[in-house]
């Protein structure tokens, strides 16, 4: 049986469902008898439900050539 932490950071892919399906499957019958992680699911779904619906908008052209003549502008590290 997988731990509340190991349901926890495979949570993502789980939702994705890019998970290998045995994977999956001890996720999901972990979530049968855990109400935290099922909780915790639910407000990672809202969450991701929330971002997927407010897209940052692209920078104006003006930002994005002021962004590109600041990073042009950063030393080399090497
Ligand atoms: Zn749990």
């Amino acid at each position: 049986m997988l731990t509340c932490e190991q349901v926890a950071a495979q949570a993502t892919d789980y939702m994705e469902a890019t998970a290998p399906l045995p994977r999956r499957l001890g996720i999901w019958a972990h979530l049968r008898i855990c109400p935290n992680c099922r909780e915790y699911l639910r407000q990672l779904a809202q969450t991701i439900g929330l971002l997927q619906r407010s897209p940052t908008p692209p920078p104006d052209t003006a930002t994005e050539d002021a962004l590109v003549a600041l990073f042009a502008a950063q030393p080399k590290r090497d």
